[in-house]
């Protein structure tokens, strides 16, 4: 059983500053309290010997240090790992850790449950219960770094792609990704920490004005509004114009290339119209299309392109003039489709 408190995960350089002169500490405090979490990795604060006895009673009695416990981990034949963890309030969250040859990366989630409604996916099956705290998706990373201690490796590469759409939990996510990419801590480099959203444009320009070196991953799924609007609620809050108006201005201001993520999805939006109109929204941006092989679920019928089909599409793209990646499928022997295990689990509850 994890405590309720609150985790001190949840808390950035700045932040951790803040508190600790509530407490009547200087700011250097906070850098000692990050290297003991975040270089040596304790689970308790008795263990943070240079700090003052009372600092250490004080903090024992407001927080929690680890906000995860693991119920259920799947490994597929690569590697590929699924945690299911469960939280202070007995909410269950999904995480993956996938082994690439540039190194081991991270997916996380970012709110219990999703309200986006992609009808493709299984995040979506079951409506968000609520945001997580910026600690507990650091918590994600540290449990996972902890095993990976063993074996001395380390995360190296974030994506925050796992159930919920992260632009619904902005501050949240910003104060998540500022924490694993502190020097003082996990010091995870901001090119190597990446951002998923199904496209929720306020938050697009928020993030463009903060000027933050993140990776920006937006989940396209289709070449025009109606198709889009199909498979993707949002398109009708925030249709194609305004998000590529949205996108341009950032790539533009941030002089960051951008991801464009594509599932290939049989019979739906994988025709050579589709990927002739895909080039034409994308190209002059710097950005490239990550085409991904769909991992099918079975309550909604969607099936994956086959390989054949997907080459082709990518063979259009590109003589269209934008270029694009085709990736190739992990842990598909697992629960390995976004939300696939937790909904399992959920359902094996009632
Ligand atoms: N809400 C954010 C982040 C979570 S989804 C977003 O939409 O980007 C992360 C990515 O996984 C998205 O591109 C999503 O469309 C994709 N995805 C969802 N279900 C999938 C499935 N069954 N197979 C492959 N990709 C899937």
């Amino acid at each position: 059983m994890i405590s309720n408190m609150q985790t001190i995960y949840d808390f950035s350089l700045a932040k951790a500053e803040e508190m600790l002169a509530g407490h009547g500490q200087k700011s250097y405090r906070a850098k000692q309290l990050y290297s003991w979490l975040y270089r040596k990795r304790v689970l308790s604060f008795e263990e943070m010997s240079d700090l003052p006895a009372a600092l250490i009673q004080e903090l024992s009695s407001e927080y929690s240090i680890m906000p995860v416990t693991l119920l259920d981990k799947q490994v597929a034949r690569d590697r590929t790992a699924k945690y299911l963890f469960e939280l202070s309030d007995g909410a269950t969250i999904e995480t993956v850790l996938m082994r690439f040859n540039f190194g081991n990366s991270v997916c996380v989630s970012s709110q219990v449950g999703c309200n986006m409604g992609c009808a493709f996916c299984a995040s979506g099956l079951l409506k968000k219960q609520r945001d997580l705290t910026a600690g507990e998706m650091v918590g994600q990373i540290m449990y996972i770094q902890k095993e990976l201690d063993a074996a001395g490796e380390r995360v190296d590469n974030v994506v925050v792609m796992g159930t919920g759409e992260p632009f619904d939990n902005y501050d949240n996510v910003i104060d998540f990704c500022s924490v694993i990419n502190s020097d003082h801590g996990l010091s995870i480099g901001a090119r190597h920490i990446t951002i998923s959203t199904c496209g929720v444009v306020p938050k697009i320009r928020a993030f463009a004005q903060g000027h933050y070196q993140y990776n920006l991953a937006i989940s396209l799924h289709a070449p025009n509004d109606e198709l889009r609007r199909e498979l993707m609620p949002i398109d009708r809050a925030y249709p194609l114009n305004e998000l590529m108006d949205a996108l341009k201005d950032y790539s533009e201001d941030n002089h960051r290339r951008l991801t464009f993520e594509y599932i290939l999805l049989k019979g739906v939006n994988d025709s050579d119209e589709d990927a002739k109109q895909l080039a034409d929204l994308i190209r002059g941006m710097n950005a490239y299309v990550n085409l991904i092989p769909y991992n099918e679920v079975d309550e909604n019928g969607f099936k994956t392109t086959d390989e054949r089909a997907a080459l082709r599409f990518y063979d259009v793209i590109m003589k269209n003039g934008v270029k694009a990646t085709l990736r190739s499928k992990h842990g598909d022997d697992i629960d390995a489709a976004c939300g696939q295990l937790r909904a399992r689990h959920e359902r094996n509850r009632q």
